[in-house]
């Protein structure tokens, strides 16, 4: 049969983004997903997504603008840092660009309508539509029917008649079609954005307010050891493991300054952030010295490599107890 047009497929990796594909593979339509990857998601669970549903797939990184739209969501926030309603017309404005360099004709998600709190409101889902500038070109196929018909269907590209009516939170209907389709490796719904997970949207919120200008190698460093506020807009970020330790070192970047106790057993610290000064490092120093081995009271040279140059400060070990109130 003739294939009626090209439709890409925002992928988020959850059981309805397979079904809304599947749906539309019941009509002559070239399909393609995309999904999107940022400090705060990965692309794994699109592209296994993808895989599941049968059709190419590829993975975006949008890291960089995410963060930007981050500081500041014209729509605010959900229940933590999630900026759901910006991230979808973000999202659906690069897949916008995608779908005009590939010639395709419209665009479509898993979305359904009344399943989730804030993004999935029908009022929510046209807001969307609106600020990614794409009304009428992205299609719902699972609830299509609750929906005005796109463009596309109005076009006769997308048949609306074999499109689906779901809607709210009841996984039943889901599950019959997962049963129609032969899906039986089922994803487990949402918890991939740290953005909804409160003690990251804490830390995070705490590095927006002291380095507005982080990008998105500087959130990296949220994802691993404590973190300490230092003073200005330098933080510190401490190994609570070896593995931790390696992974610190492997991510440093010549900006950082990389702090470590060499004659005892300890944490590698890593400096990041805005400008650093000398009572900055000795303070980084200190922090590292209390949760290494060395013992209470004793003095120790702590060693510094910072921009290819490197040295020591020597600390006395305080204890962790001051620097409880500088902890993220
Ligand atoms: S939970 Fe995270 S990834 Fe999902 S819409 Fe909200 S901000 Fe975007």
């Amino acid at each position: 049969m003739r294939v009626r047009g090209k439709g890409i497929g925002l992928l988020s990796g959850g059981l309805d983004s397979i079904l809304a594909v599947k749906v539309l593979q019941e009509q002559p339509l070239e399909l393609m997903g995309i999904t999107f990857f940022t400090p705060f998601f990965g692309p794994e669970p699109g592209l296994k997504a993808g895989r599941l549903a049968g059709i190419p797939t590829r993975a975006v990184d949008i890291g960089a603008v995410f963060l930007d739209m981050l500081k500041n969501p014209a729509h605010g926030y959900g229940r933590h840092m999630n900026p759901c309603i910006d991230c979808h017309g973000l999202m659906l404005r690069e897949a916008a660009k995608i779908m005009d360099a590939e010639g395709a004709d419209f665009l479509f998600t898993g979305e359904v309508v009344g399943q989730r709190p804030m993004s999935q409101r029908r009022a929510a889902m046209k807001t969307v539509e609106r600020i990614s500038g794409l009304s009428g070109r992205i299609v719902r196929p699972l609830s299509a029917k609750l929906l005005e018909p796109t463009a596309v269907e109005r076009e006769g590209i997308v048949d609306r008649e074999k499109l689906l009516d779901l809607h709210g939170r009841g996984r039943k209907r889901q599950m019959e079609l997962a049963a129609h389709y032969g899906i039986r490796d089922i994803p487990q719904p949402g918890g991939g954005c740290m953005l909804t997970k409160e003690g990251f949207a804490r830390k995070l919120k705490e590095l927006l307010a002291v380095l507005p200008e982080a990008d998105p190698d500087d959130v990296e460093w949220l994802k691993w050891g404590r973190h300490f506020l230092l003073g200005g807009s330098c933080l510190l970020v401490v190994g609570r493991s070896k593995a931790e330790n390696e992974r610190l070192s492997a991510m440093a970047r010549l900006s950082d300054v990389v702090l470590r106790v060499p004659s005892h057993p300890g944490p590698t610290g890593i400096v990041f952030g805005g400008s650093k000064n000398r009572s900055q490092i000795y303070r980084a120093a200190m922090i590292v010295t209390a949760y290494s081995d060395v013992a209470l009271g004793e003095r120790v040279a702590v060693h510094w490599a910072h921009s290819g140059a490197q040295g020591w400060v020597t600390v006395r070990n305080v204890g962790k107890d001051p620097w409880r109130t500088r902890l993220l």
